[in-house]
């Protein structure tokens, strides 16, 4: 088949094999690569909506007995920078977060051991007590793995207690590469791609939302990024419980592994095929906060329809070396002069007409 007779089809829904999918990613031209997913963004989409939740991140301890080489914010256990946050931090933090609007907030960390199930009970219950109106969507596989050790209880069990206390949903971060090769290399203690994939299939079916996420640019192959797609695309065909994809690029300039950082084209070319890809994920998320603003506005036109978070703060990415920042009036300005429509979000998708934009 053609390459643009591949594109067609891939833009019209067609399902891409994995062979296909790695030919798209290497040869197809970036533009008609673009417009292809697209294509088929307007096709799922035809409104002129994309949609940003006001969200932020709090990176409440930075202390990990995981040491991923890509990763300039973790400290060893008993490391004299190593912090943990009080419940009134991380507290005083939400209320931050709320008083600017925020329906969002994330609190993601390195994985403690210190930190055990009920000090995460006490914190998301407190969260839900003092700030009914945010969604907590929390933690990650990593640490969802790291209770169900120190615990000794099974991930389903640590789920359902932290779903019980407050936690709505579960992001998909740690996912990095899924393909052992990838992992062994700059995550080796980390969870195996079939952990990940075993604690997702667990929070959906405790009907958990879910998103999935891409750290791609470090050493993986382009035939890996494409597998990395085809594991969250069998597990969506399995269990349909992820919301949206998201890719990003890592961020190698402090990092213990280095390397290069990834091209604008490049993360481009990854969204698209990602559209085209994953043709039964709903959302894919353009990003601001590695690529930069500019690139995150171009996104929008390589098959990405929400714009993600405002990121009220977030110590990780800025850690490895990123220094971008951005307001929600910068958010809603970029949308606005792509020819979109912005229009703010909760984690479930629902539309909040309720929050006023800040260019209203
Ligand atoms: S990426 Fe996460 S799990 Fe890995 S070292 Fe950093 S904080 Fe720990």
């Amino acid at each position: 088949m053609s390459l643009a007779s591949l594109l067609e089809r891939a833009a019209s829904g067609g399902r891409l094999s994995f062979d296909e999918g790695v030919r798209l990613y290497r040869e197809a031209d970036i533009h008609e690569l673009g417009a292809a997913a697209h294509a088929r963004r307007m096709q799922v989409y035809p409104d002129d909506v994309v949609t940003y939740v006001i969200d932020t991140t709090i990176n409440y301890t930075n202390v990990c007995n995981v040491h991923c080489t890509f990763c300039a914010f973790f400290r060893p256990e008993k490391h004299g920078e190593g912090y943990t946050m009080s419940h009134d931090e991380v507290l005083s933090r939400v209320k931050f977060a709320a008083d600017q609007g925020a329906t969002q907030i994330m609190i993601q960390g390195g994985v403690n051991p210190e930190l055990r199930l009920p000090w995460f009970e006490e914190l998301f219950a407190r969260v839900r007590r003092e700030y009914p109106d945010v969604d907590l969507h929390s933690l990650s596989v990593s640490e969802v793995v790291g209770l169900s050790t120190v615990e000794q209880l099974p991930v389903r069990e640590i789920l359902v207690r932290l779903k019980d206390a407050g936690m709505k949903s579960l992001p998909g971060a740690g996912a990095e590469i899924l393909v052992e090769r990838v992992r062994k290399r700059i995550s080796a203690r980390k969870v195996k791609p079939h952990e990940w994939i075993g604690v997702m299939r667990e929070a959906q079916k405790l009907g958990m939302p879910t998103t999935a996420t891409m750290m791609f640019g470090s050493i993986e192959t382009d035939e890996e990024r494409v597998e990395h797609l085809d594991v969250i695309r069998n597990l969506q065909d399995e269990m349909g419980g992820f919301t949206a994809f998201i890719p990003w690029y890592y961020v190698p300039w402090k990092t213990p592994l280095r390397g290069k950082e990834a091209s604008g084209l490049e993360y481009l070319r990854v969204l698209a095929v990602s559209r085209l890809y994953l043709d039964n994920v709903p959302h894919l998320q353009a990003s601001w906060l590695t690529p930069g603003l500019k690139i995150g506005q171009v996104a929008l036109y390589y098959g990405c329809d929400d714009m993600g978070g405002t990121i009220l703060e977030e110590q990780v990415v800025h850690d490895a070396g990123s220094t971008n920042v951005a307001t929600r009036k910068d958010i809603e300005e970029i949308i606005i002069k792509a020819g979109f429509k912005p229009v703010i979000r909760d984690t479930y998708w629902n539309l909040r007409d309720d929050v006023a934009l800040a260019t209203a």
